[in-house]
Parts: structure tokens; C-alpha cells; sequence
């Protein structure tokens, strides 16, 4: 384990645990609701957890905290400090915790989120793509093959208004992407309207472009968490599939930038066949550089990652071994990296729940206001997209067609109408679905009850077995060499 990395912090009855400075309680006013925000995450509270992680400040024991509790409700202290212990390794395991304050201070409390009404059913998190311009070149980009251009993009205070109106409707997080998000001049202004909006602050970089000195600007408006993006850990590979020379020293740089202010770091990894040789030793490099999480998700393959598939697509057997390097180091990084694990669709025998349900947890919001309820929607035929310049985001929310196409499980054809997982999975993906079976309203062929899924299986273990072709580089007008 690197020098850099604390360690697991073990709660004991003389700890002194406090909140990092990218965790803090949260009234979730819109549901009425206490919550835990967290890097992706909003963890519900019941009243005895707002209680004890109100009590948290870095310097009251687990002991002295545990007897207040057992005096003040007349329980044995024993069993309180048992579940006190247990909520508060819990949250330990998650990075939320630290022993003792910490020097770092969360963003002050938004006055404009005391004035949130109920609103149950709004979405959780907002994607607000600020650009489509990027410095690198990713064959997989989830970005659409026509990338919008900088004239078009909402300016500062739209994306206020957009925030506004969002945490108005429910939004807790915020993830500020793009492109490569950096590329905005005025990040800074974006920024403090998602602060002033009381939402919980993401910023989702490929890292090239950042200096220490705005990172730091970024950090005193009241960022609470940076994930970087890597394409591969060794540092000519990286090179190669970004078109992009000398990203993995940034990385590095910005990645120890971001501990150093007292953010939270997540370390975004996208797998496929030409970096997956190298997922130990990007493990290694996110705790390293003491990253809290690791995202580490085998790519999909719509917009240009199904252009590249060919390039891209690995072998089932490398799967496999992802998978248990994955288990092996999740057991070695319990309570030291957290592990966010996105397998392989084609060697799947059940989807993923997509975007948590169409139209049920998230919205995504393109550079020019196109609102989205998933941000590959626009490879689907049919769909109308309402712009946040025309329209009150929760209108659009609650009564957008696009929204409403797939909501819920009205929608569904067999097998997935009679399934009981249709509403755990809800059919899985509907741009997988529509790049493989040619309609949106398909089950996903990532499930094994899919008529397409032995096709989709059998394309991929042909395809990895094949020599790689050349990558097609996402940039602009970049798909219409093919
Ligand atoms: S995936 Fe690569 S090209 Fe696409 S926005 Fe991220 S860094 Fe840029
Ligand atoms: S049939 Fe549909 S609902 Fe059932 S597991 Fe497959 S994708 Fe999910």
C-alpha cells in the first residue's frame, strides 16, 4: 500500500470520527428526508443516525457519545455503543469519516435549499454536460457522434437557472462533465450557482487542462469531489487511446491536487480490450493517490464505442479475470478504496438497471439545454428533446414525451412485461437495445431471455478473438470517415 493512503480507520471507543470535507448532512427538503451526501452517493438517515452524526465533530469519543445517548433515551450503553460503532464503521468504510476535524471546511449551507418544497419523484442527480469540446480523443466517448459546437452552449447563468430549477424538483448531486468540462472559462461562475443551489458538486475531468491554482479556485467556491478519468495507467498506451501525449502525469498531479484541498477523488477507469492487461496496477494507482472510489466499467458500446466495438470488445477469459481481480481487491481495500464495478454486458446473463429507471433518477442536460433522461438518448429513433431554454425543467421532468417513453413499465413487450425483475432491471438498457436489436422498446440483449442475446454474446466473442482494427477518434466530424 502506497505512503499516502491512511489506512482503514477502525472505530473503537476512543475514536474521535468527523465528517470529510466532501460529506455533510443534508436535509433533503424535496422528500422530506434526512440524508448523508457522499462522492455519487445520498445515504437516507434514520432520526437516531441524524442524532449521532449530528453529535460527530472530531472531538467527542465513541465512548462519551455512546453514554450521552444511553442516558438522554434510558437504554443500555452497551447496545448503544454496539450500533453506534456499526453505523459509524459503516460510513468509516465508505472515506466519509476521519479522526479528529477536519481542517478542511464543507461548503456553507445554501440558503436558496432552504426554500425547497416538497416535490416527490424528482429526479436525484443532474448530468450537466458544460461542452462537448475535449482535448482528447476517446474511441468510446458516450458523447453523440454530432458533437455540439461551442456557439451553442448554455452560458453561465442558464446553467444557474438549470441548477435551480433542478434542486428545486429533488436534484442532490450535480455532475459537471462534457467534454471535457475544464474547457469552460467559466467554470468558476457555473460553479458557484451549483453551490449557491445547494446541490453536491461533481466535477468529471479527463484532468489535462486543470492547474493547481484553479483547481484551487474550484476547491474555495465549494467543490466537494473531482473524478478523474484515465484511460490506461501506462503512460504510452494512454497516449495512444486518447490521441492526447503526457495525460497520465496530469493525472497524477491533479489527483494529488485534489487530496491536497480535502476533496473527495474518484478514480474513473472505462475497461476494454486495449488497457484491461493493466486493471492492477490502475488499482494501484488510486490508492496511490489515495483515492476514495474506483469506477471501473466495462464500456458499452453505443454512439463511438459502436463504431470502434471491433477495437474495443475484449474476450470473454480477460473478463473473467477482471472479475476476480476485482474480488481479490475489493476483500485487500476494504475500508481504504471503494469499488464501483460495471461488468461486461456481452458475458452478462441480466442487465444492469439502467440510469436507475428511465426517467426515475437522473436527467442529463447537453451543452446546448437539451434535457435527456439518459445522456445516450439521442441515439434512440423518435424521440423529441425540449430544451431548459423553453421550458420549466420540472415540466419537462414530469411531462416530457422523451421522459415518459420509457418510464415505468407500461411501455414493456415479452419477455420483459411478465418478468419479475421488470421493475429491479426495468428492461435494462434502450440504447443497447436499439444498436442491437434495432428497437428501443426491445429487451436489452444483455439478458439471457432476449431473443438477440446468443447474437450479441456470439459477436463479441468473435470480434475479441479477431485482430484490432484502427480506432476511429471521436472529434468533430470524426464518424463521418467511416
Ligand atoms: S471520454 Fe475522452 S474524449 Fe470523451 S469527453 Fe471524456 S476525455 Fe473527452
Ligand atoms: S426479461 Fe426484461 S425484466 Fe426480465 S430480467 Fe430480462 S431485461 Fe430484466
Amino acid at each position: 500500500m502506497s505512503d499516502l493512503s491512511p489506512g482503514r480507520f477502525m472505530i473503537g471507543p476512543d475514536s474521535r470520527p468527523a465528517f470529510t470535507r466532501y460529506a455533510r448532512l443534508h436535509e433533503d427538503r424535496a422528500r422530506g428526508r434526512s440524508v448523508a451526501l457522499a462522492p455519487e452517493r445520498a445515504y437516507e438517515l434514520d432520526p437516531i443516525g441524524v442524532i449521532v452524526l449530528s453529535a460527530l465533530d472530531g472531538r467527542i469519543s465513541v465512548r462519551d457519545l455512546s453514554a450521552q445517548l444511553a442516558e438522554k433515551y434510558a437504554a443500555p450503553v452497551e447496545v448503544i455503543a454496539r450500533d453506534v460503532t456499526t453505523l459509524l464503521q459503516g460510513l468509516a468504510d465508505k472515506r466519509l469519516l476521519r479522526e479528529g476535524p477536519d481542517p478542511f471546511s464543507a461548503p456553507a449551507r445554501s440558503l436558496f435549499s432552504r426554500s425547497i418544497t416538497r416535490h416527490d419523484g424528482g429526479p436525484a442527480g443532474l448530468l450537466a454536460e458544460l461542452t462537448h469540446r475535449c482535448p482528447l480523443q476517446c474511441p468510446y466517448c458516450s458523447n453523440p457522434l454530432e458533437l455540439e459546437r461551442a456557439s451553442a452552449e448554455l452560458t453561465a447563468e442558464e446553467w444557474g437557472e438549470t441548477f435551480r430549477q433542478a434542486a428545486s424538483i429533488g436534484a442532490l448531486q450535480l455532475h459537471l462533465s462534457g467534454g471535457e468540462p475544464t474547457a469552460r472559462r467559466d467554470l468558476e461562475d457555473i460553479l458557484a450557482y451549483a453551490v449557491e443551489a445547494g446541490l453536491y458538486t461533481n466535477l468529471i475531468t479527463s484532468a489535462v487542462l486543470l492547474t493547481k491554482d484553479r483547481l484551487a479556485r474550484l476547491a474555495d467556491i465549494g467543490l466537494d469531489h473531482v473524478q478523474v478519468s484515465i484511460q490506461d495507467i501506462v503512460a504510452d498506451n494512454a497516449d495512444r487511446i486518447s490521441a492526447y501525449d503526457g495525460g497520465v502525469a496530469k493525472k497524477y498531479d491533479v489527483a494529488r491536487w485534489t487530496r491536497e484541498f480535502g476533496l473527495g477523488l474518484t478514480i474513473n477507469a472505462p475497461m476494454h480490450r486495449q488497457n484491461i492487461a493493466h486493471l492492477p496496477q490502475i488499482i494501484d494507482f488510486a490508492v496511490e493517490v489515495d483515492a476514495q472510489r474506483i469506477e471501473i466499467a466495462h464500456i458499452q458500446y453505443y454512439a463511438w464505442a459502436e463504431l470502434n466495438r471491433a477495437a474495443l470488445i475484449p474476450t470473454r477469459e480477460t473478463f473473467m479475470e477482471t472479475v476476480e481481480v476485482v474480488e481479490a481487491a475489493k476483500k485487500r481495500l476494504l475500508g481504504v478504496l471503494n469499488f464501483d464495478f460495471v461488468i461486461h454486458d456481452h458475458y452478462a446473463s441480466r442487465p444492469k438497471t439502467c440510469t436507475g429507471g428511465w426517467g426515475q433518477s437522473i436527467l442529463a442536460v447537453t451543452p446546448s439545454g437539451k434535457a435527456l433522461p439518459c445522456h445516450a438518448a439521442q441515439t434512440l429513433p423518435g424521440l423529441i428533446f425540449e430544451n431548459v431554454r423553453d421550458k420549466p425543467l420540472g415540466d419537462i421532468w414530469r411531462d416530457g414525451a422523451a421522459f415518459n417513453a420509457y418510464r415505468g413499465i407500461g411501455w414493456m413487450k415479452e419477455p420483459c412485461r411478465s418478468c419479475d425483475r421488470r421493475e429491479i432491471d426495468f428492461g435494462g438498457c434502450r440504447c443497447q437495445a436499439m444498436a442491437v436489436s434495432g428497437d428501443p422498446a426491445a429487451t436489452d440483449p444483455a439478458c439471457a431471455l432476449s431473443p438477440d442475446h446468443a447474437r450479441f454474446a456470439a459477436f463479441a466473442e468473435t470480434e475479441s478473438q479477431a485482430p484490432a482494427p484502427a480506432f476511429i477518434y471521436r472529434r468533430y466530424g470524426g464518424a463521418s470517415m467511416t
